[in-house]
């Protein structure tokens, strides 16, 4: 797994980062261990236009019928000092309970992405169970991509892109997996288990400015 404030790699299991001192205890201890119910959109910064939230949740419900075990999550807010978008992320996928139209996700299999539009930065975390299919160089290109539309503050258009860019390649990685063309959407090694049962699992995710400022 990486850090999720300084990327640096972590053994499996750490609950803390050599390089940076961040622990997930310490975060859990901040933000809360119990679970969290949120939306698949949460716009607490009231960036996105009531047509751009309704592209977001058809373009969602496209992502979960093409991948029935996966979700897409986005949590668009301003951040109290000193929490980095991505450690929100992680936390999030952590602790949230995402309503979604389908029950049987798990949060190792979702992506949630955290973008703070006054600190203009953002940032991809992913579960567990699919964060290899996504490597430094793909989730570099995912969040440059959506930090263009953002310079024109075109929240909804960057959000719908991050959601075909992580279903392409999601979908690439199981198509190849099955050697053959992808006709349920199902990812093979995925399988359905109870409702986020499980002990809370490390995640790892990239972050991104996109206002020419970055953050460590
Ligand atoms: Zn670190």
């Amino acid at each position: 797994m990486k850090c999720p404030r300084c990327a640096s790699p972590c053994p499996p299991g750490a609950t803390h980062c050599n390089t940076c001192g961040f622990s997930s205890e310490r975060l859990r201890r901040s933000l809360g261990d119990q679970w969290i119910r949120l939306e698949r959109i949460t716009d607490a910064a009231h960036c996105l236009r009531l047509e751009d939230y309704q592209r977001c949740e058809v373009q969602m419900d496209d992502f979960e019928r093409l991948l029935p075990q996966s979700f897409f999550a986005v949590y668009l807010g301003m951040l109290p000092v000193g929490l980095k978008v991505a450690e929100l992320g992680f936390w999030l996928l952590n602790q949230g309970a995402f309503n979604t139209p389908l029950v049987q996700k798990r949060n190792d299999f979702g992506i949630v992405l955290v973008l703070d539009p006054a600190v203009r930065e953002l940032s991809l975390t992913f579960g567990y169970a699919i964060e290899s299919y996504f490597d430094e160089a793909t989730q570099r290109r995912l969040l440059e991509r959506a930090a263009k539309q953002l310079k024109f503050q075109d929240y909804g258009a960057a959000i719908r892109g991050l959601i075909q860019d992580s279903l392409a390649v999601l979908q690439r990685h199981a198509k190849r997996q099955l050697r053959k063309p992808l006709h349920s959407g199902i990812l093979p090694e995925i399988i359905v288990q109870p409702l986020r049962s499980g002990v809370p699992i490390p995640q790892t995710g990239h972050r991104q400015s996109f206002g020419g400022r970055h953050s460590s």
